[in-house]
């Protein structure tokens, strides 16, 4: 009888390496469940969560019928607390049932690891309910407002302002049972950080499929 999978979450602030985490995962054979890109698709035209936030937020988020504004979305989230929890209170019931659904489609190859990248993991109580383990990735805030500004050209204000959105440092450690520090170091190091985190990456994704 196989194992069932390890349910692992994968967490960190904005520019903070969630997505390389995933990456060097992902290249080992461990599936990745992306829960920006189930938002981003519940979010896009014809997405199913779209007739929910016209009806609670109205046209002034839309650029026409069925096309989210986006930008005027997230500045009214950003600049109102209580619009950002009912998008989020909207939102997040779908991204769990399209994640299930993931989940049980990536359990069939039989891995040993099925990553769950949520940046907002912390901030929604659910999920550490339905995760075994989570893994923070972790570096200063500095290094986060100057890696998001390269990659987006965003300014640094910018950055602080979704920083501030999120939830602190300190209270994604707490949840942390795994911390990966993603300072100063190259994607072989990261790869050899997760290595000794997790014994099993160094099996061949070939060998768990086989043993289905
Ligand atoms: P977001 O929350 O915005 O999706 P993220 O947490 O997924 O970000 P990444 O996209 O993995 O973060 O990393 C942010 C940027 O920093 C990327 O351009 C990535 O290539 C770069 N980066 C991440 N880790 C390192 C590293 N150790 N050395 C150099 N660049 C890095």
């Amino acid at each position: 009888m196989t194992q069932a999978a390890m349910r692992l979450g994968i967490t960190g602030g904005i520019g903070s390496g969630k997505s390389t985490v995933c990456a060097l995962l992902a290249d080992k054979g461990i599936p990745v469940i992306d829960a920006d890109a189930i938002s981003r698709a519940c979010t896009a035209p014809g997405g199913a969560a779209l007739p929910a936030i016209a009806q609670a937020f109205g046209d002034a988020v839309f650029e026409a019928p069925g096309i989210l504004n986006r930008d005027a979305m997230r500045a009214l989230v950003f600049d109102q607390p209580q619009a950002r929890a009912q998008l989020q209170a909207l939102l997040h019931p779908m991204i769990a049932v399209e994640i299930e659904r993931q989940a049980s489609q990536a359990a069939l190859a039989s891995p040993p690891c099925i990553a769950f990248d949520i940046p907002l993991l912390v901030e929604s109580k659910r999920w550490r309910t339905v995760l075994d383990r989570v893994l923070v990735v972790d570096c200063q805030a500095q290094t986060q407002i100057d890696r998001v500004m390269q990659r987006s050209g965003l300014t640094a204000e910018s950055v602080q302002k979704i920083m501030a959105a999120q939830s602190t440092r300190a209270a994604r450690l707490q949840c942390a049972d795994y911390v990966l520090f993603n300072e100063s170091v190259t994607i072989d190091e990261i790869g050899q950080q997760l290595a000794a985190i997790f014994p099993f990456l160094e099996i061949s994704s070939r060998h768990w499929k086989n043993s289905a």
